[in-house]
């Protein structure tokens, strides 16, 4: 977590970034939670049948922590919760501001 203010992308910036990063298809792309540091994808949350496909999970990928929802793993972040300290955040065509987890490349 930072004291700055985070960085602001449009949707666009957003998936050019993605790509920028290495990604083909948006539901590979890995995400760390900023507490717990784990790294989690619209894959992984389909995978523990947290939803069935990407439009399922896409609400909560980036948002609140895949450890909110399995067994074991001791964190349950989200950002709706916490007060700022995010690094991301993307501006939605509709106006709003999204705040993300900050999506990692492939195999850093
Ligand atoms: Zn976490």
């Amino acid at each position: 977590m930072s004291d700055q203010a985070p960085k602001q992308y449009t949707l666009d910036d957003w998936h050019c970034s993605m790509r920028a990063l290495g990604y083909q298809r948006m539901q590979d792309v890995q995400f760390e939670c900023p507490k717990c540091k784990t790294r989690q994808s619209a894959n992984d949350f389909i995978e523990h049948k947290i939803g069935s496909s990407i439009q399922d999970v896409q609400s909560i990928l980036s948002f609140t922590c895949i450890g909110r929802f399995t067994a074991n793993m001791g964190c349950d972040f989200s950002l709706g919760e916490s007060d700022g300290g995010h690094e991301v955040e993307v501006l939605l065509p509709s106006g709003d501001v999204q705040p993300c987890f900050k999506p990692v490349a492939p195999d850093a």
